[in-house]
């Protein structure tokens, strides 16, 4: 790892300070965002639990601080920028004295300031974790798919329009200047695209009074999203929303069975022909590993022929997410049941790796997708 030199740097959304080997980032409200030290990268989330990631023995490592055990690490992000202070002129002064006002009590107040605006925000696509969230919905309105545990506890509920619009103003005011960061607005949870298209209408005007001229994005589900005709995903388009992201997870329509998910290999080609034709741009998350060896290759080769057949283009992307099996859940309860065998970590990370490799031979765009990366 090559050193940090010392440096205090003025960005238009950010500030970054570096002084003996440690560096952390800033907001312009003066809230540290990310926090280097000893060869731990810190990263403070907006509910205020610090995730740590570090790479030992060739594997990279992961850990959550809970936001009211990180009092001696917010004290040390400050004592970086206190040592800055000295020299400091101007503008440099300003942003510094920002910095120095959040002692650690208030930015562990933070969580309850953040729970006052949002529900826990379960997931996002690993490119829209620097976006504006706006829970449109809560929980998601299947909640049956047997390894999915993100809104178990959540009945799907929709915000009324004037609920939503105080929703936008709370979590505008609570992210503050923390917003020039954020170049885009995601609307939660699970499938908020789902709703009716008067009411998504509704949300995207009150999305883009709040936040204006921030392109808008979100989950969709295969089965509710096939609900919309493509003149509404063309008037969706024109009034902002620029992208959908859709849990495919697999061509091989009997594991989707399995998975207990609705759809249908063709019925997805149809869906993803319609968001093209309405100018969207499409994420597909197809999830590695899931349903073990024993699903593993007709899983492959299903979902690829599913991936060729699409009217996809360079700016979409076929996201890669390495199956993390949830113990508690009726997924687990089933393949132990049934006795399929699980893959390895390693197994699922080769998988991951001859998936890329396919999936850019078809000329589309591969990326990860780590849920146990996720923060917002
Ligand atoms: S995978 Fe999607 S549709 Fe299935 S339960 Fe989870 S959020 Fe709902």
């Amino acid at each position: 790892m090559p050193a940090v030199p010392d440096a205090l740097a003025l960005y238009p959304a950010a500030t970054h300070v570096a002084r003996g080997g440690k560096a952390a980032s800033f907001d312009l409200e003066g809230r540290w965002l990310t926090f280097f030290e000893d060869r731990v990268l810190y990263k403070r989330a907006l509910d205020g639990r610090v995730h740590l990631r570090w790479r030992e023995g060739g594997r990279r490592h992961r850990r959550v601080i809970e936001a009211e055990a990180a009092a001696p690490l917010h004290a040390r992000v400050r004592a970086l920028a206190e040592a800055a202070w000295p020299g400091a002129a101007g503008e440099a002064r300003r942003r510094l004295r920002a910095i120095l006002a959040w002692d650690p009590a208030r930015l562990i107040a933070e969580k309850a300031r953040f729970y006052a605006v949002y529900k826990p925000i379960a997931i996002l696509p690993p490119d829209r974790y620097l976006s504006v969230v706006l829970q449109a919905t809560e929980g998601c309105t299947w909640n049956k798919c047997t390894f999915c545990s993100f809104y178990a506890d959540r009945p799907f509920s929709a915000k009324p329009p004037e609920a939503f619009a105080a929703h936008a103003r709370a979590v505008r005011d609570f992210l503050g200047k923390n917003a020039l960061l954020r170049k885009d607005i995601f609307l939660a949870d699970g499938n908020a695209l789902a709703l009716s298209e008067g009411r998504l209408l509704t949300v995207l005007e009150r999305t883009r009074v709040a936040f204006p001229r921030r392109p808008v994005f979100g989950f969709i589900d295969l089965f509710t999203g096939e609900r919309h005709p493509l003149s509404t995903w063309r008037r969706l388009r024109e009034a902002g929303l620029k992208g959908v992201y859709l849990g495919m997870e697999t061509g091989h329509d009997p594991l989707l069975a399995w998975l207990n998910k609705p759809g249908s290999q063709r019925e997805l080609l149809a869906f993803v022909a319609d968001l093209k034709a309405a100018g969207l741009f499409v994420g597909l998350i197809v999830m590695v590993g899931v349903g073990g060896r024993a699903f593993q290759e007709r899983h492959f080769r299903d979902t690829l022929e599913a991936l060729a057949a699409m009217p996809l283009d360079k700016g979409d992307v076929v996201f890669l997410s390495p199956f993390v099996e949830d113990p508690a859940s009726a997924y687990h309860a089933r393949r132990q049941a049934e006795g399929v065998p699980a893959m390895s970590e390693a197994e699922v990370e080769a998988e991951l790796k001859r998936f890329a490799h396919a999936v850019r031979g078809l000329g589309l765009r591969a990326a990860r997708y780590d849920i146990r990366e996720f923060l917002y």
